[in-house]
């Protein structure tokens, strides 16, 4: 058996590749970043072909850091950015038009039509999505309106849908392959969540034919094979997942309940909510986590828009701290939040508040707040917005985590990760390896390929490479302060709500 899995992590901004042992212990990692496009104000595009290329030239790179071979390559994982959306022609393999990037809102206006036709909720019921620009169909409908002839084109078959994963599976199988998994299938708002399949009725609300769309397939499993040009030698594709799906996988969120939280710019929060589709109240995304062997998983999310950009503008706009590390020491240095919260609901607020309106606040400020005092708000805020999330959580889905998992550039901070334990009533681990996402689609690609027999000896071999490493931060805070304490940050975020006007 060859030593190592291949993860392909293609992301918003850079394409990453690395190499993981049998133990799924990190050997190699390769990155590229790519053009990010912005041609009118809100729209954000990339150009697949240079997706591909990054990519390639990571899987190439890492081999050679590693002085490896194909020969060293037992299987290739896919993890990918979502719903970002691209089309081709079948046969010439070429784009008709740049790929639309998931945050971007070129395709509002077909989101606000279709609102205007009272589709939201049937929309929101079959594919467990809101109606928004996030999601691929309205950036399908987008691309289809604006080449000309596509829409015929793509009636007679001539044209293919994807989201990155199924592109990169078009490249790297030079057009065999046209598949996707369910995992990323659930985020193009044209598939059926209870149904676990494509949905005419969602494609008939965007006006889409079927024939666009790539076939379905487990996440874990064959994916056909990588062509012998790109990395000498024929290669079997055997995981693939999102990128919040493929996290949730690497951190061995696999029962019912479990949960983890990315801190990154935003937070991503998701919590695998077990084998049939949950419906949220408060507007939650319903979500296919995967399907891996006899497992078909479904999961909660629910992201936090601003986290560690909080951070950043503590740092770019006020000048308050020299680098993010400082925060922490400068957060412990104020012994207490001294009554003060910041709300940085900078771009409106999502779950639970849901108000576009909300601008940042900063509140409870006397004459003896401090710097320490605001840069401890800044950090405590990540944690009050992560706890609203998770109470979501507990009432859409009627159960909780009983640990949070954490990863993400910001789970570095330890004052941070201690008071996201304390506000939350429960322990917060951080695993040793976070180059989660990967890892999650390497552990997909090692478990249909027997580089894992199953989950229990990728888990045993995972606790012998470090696992046992994990940090657990316990909560240790008496639930009267902590219940006052977020009492406190829900009545800032009161002041906070409803403040912009048009
Ligand atoms: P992304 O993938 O969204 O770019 P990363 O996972 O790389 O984010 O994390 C970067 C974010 O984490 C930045 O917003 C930064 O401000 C924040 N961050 C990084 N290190 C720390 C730290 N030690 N304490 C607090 N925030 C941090």
């Amino acid at each position: 058996m060859a030593r190592y899995i291949l993860a392909l992590d293609q992301g918003t901004t850079s394409s990453r590749a690395i190499l993981f042992d049998s133990r799924g212990a990190l050997v190699a990692k390769a990155q590229h970043e790519f053009e990010q496009r912005f041609p009118e104000p809100g729209w954000v595009e990339h150009d697949p072909q240079e997706i591909w290329q990054s990519q390639l030239r990571a899987a190439r790179g890492v081999l050679s850091q590693a002085g490896a071979s194909a020969a060293d390559v037992h299987a290739i994982g896919i993890t990918n950015q979502r719903e970002t959306s691209i089309i081709w022609e079948r046969e010439s393999g070429a784009p008709i038009y740049p790929a639309i990037v998931w945050q971007s809102r070129q395709s509002a206006g077909i989101c606000e039509a279709l609102k205007q036709r009272g589709m939201e909720e049937e929309l929101r019921r079959r594919s467990g999505l809101p109606l928004d620009s996030y999601f691929s169909a309205s950036k399908l409908r987008f691309i289809l309106d604006r080449v000309p002839g596509a829409q015929q084109r793509a009636e007679r078959g001539e044209l293919a849908f994807g989201t990155v994963d199924t592109w990169l599976l078009h490249k790297l199988s030079k057009g065999a392959v046209h598949a996707t998994e369910h995992g990323n299938a659930s985020r193009t708002m044209l598939y059926n969540l209870q149904q676990r399949g494509w949905d005419d009725a969602l494609l008939a609300a965007f006006n889409l034919p079927r024939a666009l769309l790539p076939e379905l397939r487990p996440s874990s499993g064959d994916f056909g094979a990588a062509d012998a040009e790109w990395l000498g030698a024929a290669l079997p594709i055997a995981g693939v997942a999102g990128d919040q799906q493929a996290a949730l996988f690497g951190q061995g969120c696999f029962a019912r309940g479990d949960a983890k939280n990315t801190y990154g710019t935003g937070c991503f929060l998701l919590m695998n909510a077990g084998d049939s589709a949950p419906r949220s109240q408060s507007g939650l995304i319903s979500t296919v986590a995967w399907q891996q062997g006899g497992d078909f998983a479904y999961a909660l999310e629910g992201s936090v828009f601003v986290a560690g950009a909080a951070v950043q503008w503590l740092r770019d706009g006020l000048g308050l701290i020299e680098n993010a590390a400082q925060s922490e020491a400068l957060a412990r240095e104020a012994g207490g939040n001294g009554g003060v919260y910041l709300v940085p609901a900078f771009v409106g607020l999502g779950a639970p508040h849901w108000d576009a309106r909300a601008r940042g606040a900063l509140v409870g400020i006397t004459r003896g707040t401090s710097r320490a005092q605001v840069v401890r708000a800044a950090l405590e805020a990540i944690a009050y917005q992560s706890r609203d999330v998770v109470e979501c959580f507990r009432s859409d889905a009627g159960f909780a985590p009983d640990v949070l998992r954490v990863d993400g550039g910001a789970c570095h901070n330890d004052f941070l990760m201690q008071f996201q334990a304390d506000i939350l009533g429960l322990p917060v681990r951080r695993p040793p390896e976070l180059e989660v996402t990967a890892l999650g689609a390497a552990a997909l690609a090692g478990l249909a390929t027997d580089f894992w027999k199953n989950r229990e000896s990728l888990r045993a071999a995972l606790a012998e490479s470090g696992g046992a490493g994990a940090k657990i931060f316990e909560p240790h805070m008496p639930a009267a302060q902590r219940e006052e304490l977020y009492g406190g940050w829900q009545r800032a975020v009161l002041r906070a709500k409803d403040w912009a006007r048009d």
